[in-house]
């Protein structure tokens, strides 16, 4: 199923799935199972297993099998390398297939999901270089009669925990380099948006991998999450999405085997702006950076910080962009804003576009909601008129809601934009290198750009600074992320003897 010939429209009928364990889809049989409805056409696109706890220690354990048995640990880079190799070319040939369900279920325009999809087979192609590379170190300098080896070996059995707003991406930030350092994976995807991990199971058996090294467990983050964050024989949990459930499993892992934590959390990411930038090309990127993926993006750029020379200026060329973005189906390939993906999400935002006009904000533009016959949408919306205590510009609103502070000096910038719990992303817009650099360098985030935004490639690593989480993915560091370090001390020659 590659690039559709005529215009697409939702399935007749819903997919059915079954959950991924130990090489093989299984069907629910006797289990209930939990109906996905599109949020941008209202009717049902996918079903799924609702799993059970049995199921989840079953998946488990047939990581931890394949792990202790060394049947990918075992390989030789070189061998893990040419699974990924595979599994980046079965993602470009099926990448038609998995773009339709995850704007199916998301509601992300099919234009971007083609666009995450091929990033995704990007991602498996990179990692595959990485898993050749990964290397200890030595030490030569522990005199004649030592010599000291560092190994990196991969930590066990990972259990991995992704939302909704990037289901397949946000995996595949995480998997190849999982699999890279030669772990095994239990996947537990937001039960609203599962199809595309499963079809990713199903890729990387067909590509070679190992029964066992890739199961996927589905149901709701309440109950299989749960299971996951408290369960003894998962050795490392990558989590993402809420700071929330970040926290509980913190208190999880320490409640149960101080398994050690991946956590990209929450984000409240400033866009700086200066008089001196390139404004045309600010005004785009920061309309950009706040309506795509309908805001419901870690790293949206959803604090607007503009030199107060040029604020009111900017302001009206952020929202003249901003009421030009082509909202609708997105199962249509011109829709640049699409659906909001849950009814939770939905509420949330209308929520804080009622809380910001009664804390006293003004609403520039949108909030409105377009009347497409069926679905959540809602027109990306700017605030001015915002104080830094107002909810809408601390907290995370996971939405197309834009605020607007203004600033007259870069120290002031710089203290405007690490005033929030969060440290996840920023970007900064001036055609003066000494000043973007030294904002790089004030302002604490885990990801930055200058005079661009949300670019990136699987080089660079991801990750957030204070309460955006823990720990690093993608790139060599994601893959050592997924890794622990071994000394080995070995003795040269005779040993000088202790005891008598
Ligand atoms: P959650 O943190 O609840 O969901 C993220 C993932 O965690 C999903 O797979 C979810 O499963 C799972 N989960 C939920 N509860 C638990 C639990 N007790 N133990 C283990 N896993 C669990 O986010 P929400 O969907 O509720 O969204 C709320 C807010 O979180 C958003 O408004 C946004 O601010 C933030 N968020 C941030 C994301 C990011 O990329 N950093 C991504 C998503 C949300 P299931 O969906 O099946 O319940």
């Amino acid at each position: 199923m590659n690039k559709p010939l005529t215009r697409l429209s939702p399935p007749a009928e819903p997919r059915e799935f079954g959950f991924f364990l130990d090489g093989r889809a299984v069907p629910a049989g006797e289990r209930s199972l939990i109906e996905r409805r599109s949020p941008a056409h209202d009717v049902p696109v996918t079903r799924i297993p609702h799993c059970t706890q049995d199921d989840l220690d079953a998946a488990v354990a047939a990581a931890r099998r394949a792990f202790d048995d060394r049947r990918w640990s075992g390989l030789s880079g070189a061998a893990r390398a040419g699974v990924l190799l595979k599994a980046g070319a079965l993602i470009r040939e099926r990448a038609e297939e998995i773009a339709y369900f995850e704007t199916l279920e998301n509601g992300k325009p099919i234009a971007q999901a083609r666009g995450e999809v091929a990033g995704c087979a990007d991602m498996f192609e990179y990692a595959s270089g990485l898993a050749r590379s990964l290397h200890g170190d030595s030490f030569n300098n522990l005199g004649d009669g030592m010599f000291g080896i560092v190994t990196r070996e991969p930590v066990g059995v990972v259990g991995l925990i992704t939302p909704w707003n990037f289901p397949f991406l946000i995996l595949c930030e995480r998997v190849p380099y999982i699999l890279a350092s030669g772990c095994t994976i239990v996947a537990k995807p937001s039960e609203v948006t599962s199809a595309s991990t499963l079809l990713l199971a199903g890729i990387l058996t067909e590509a070679g991998l190992p029964d066992g090294c890739m199961n996927v467990v589905t149901g709701p983050g309440s109950s299989i999450g749960q299971g996951m964050i408290e369960h003894m024989d998962i050795d490392m949990l990558s989590f993402t999405g809420s700071t929330g459930v970040g926290r509980r499993c913190v208190e999880a892992a320490a409640r149960s085997n101080f398994k050690k934590l991946g956590l990209e959390l929450g984000g409240k990411n400033p866009q700086i702006v200066f008089a001196d930038a390139d404004l045309e090309d600010a005004a785009d990127g920061v309309a950009f950076g706040i309506a795509f993926n309908t805001g419901q993006c870690c790293v949206s750029g959803s604090r607007l910080i503009v030199e107060r020379s040029v604020a009111d200026r900017f302001a009206a060329m952020v929202q003249a962009k901003l009421e030009r973005v082509r909202i609708g189906d997105p199962l249509d390939e011109s829709t640049q804003v699409g659906a909001i993906t849950t009814e939770a999400q939905n509420a949330t935002i209308l929520g804080y576009l009622r809380k910001g006009q009664e804390e006293g904000a003004r609403l520039l533009c949108g909030g409105t909601i377009p009347d497409l016959g069926a679905g959540r949408f809602i027109g990306p919306a700017i605030f001015t008129d915002v104080t830094r205590d107002m909810s809408i510009v601390r907290d995370e609103i996971f939405g197309p809601v834009l605020t607007i502070l203004p600033f007259d000096t870069l120290d002031e910038a710089v203290e405007i934009a690490n005033d929030t719990i969060y440290g996840l992303a920023a970007s900064v817009w001036s055609q003066d290198i000494d000043k973007a650099l030294t904002v790089t360098r004030r302002v604490r985030a885990g990801r930055f750009w200058v005079n661009t935004t949300l670019a990136g490639g699987p080089e660079l690593p991801l990750g957030g600074f204070k309460q955006s989480g823990w720990g690093r993915e993608a790139g060599m560091y994601g893959v050592e992320e997924y890794t622990q370090v071994k000394s080995v001390h070995v003795e040269i020659g005779k040993r000088r003897h202790w005891g008598a």
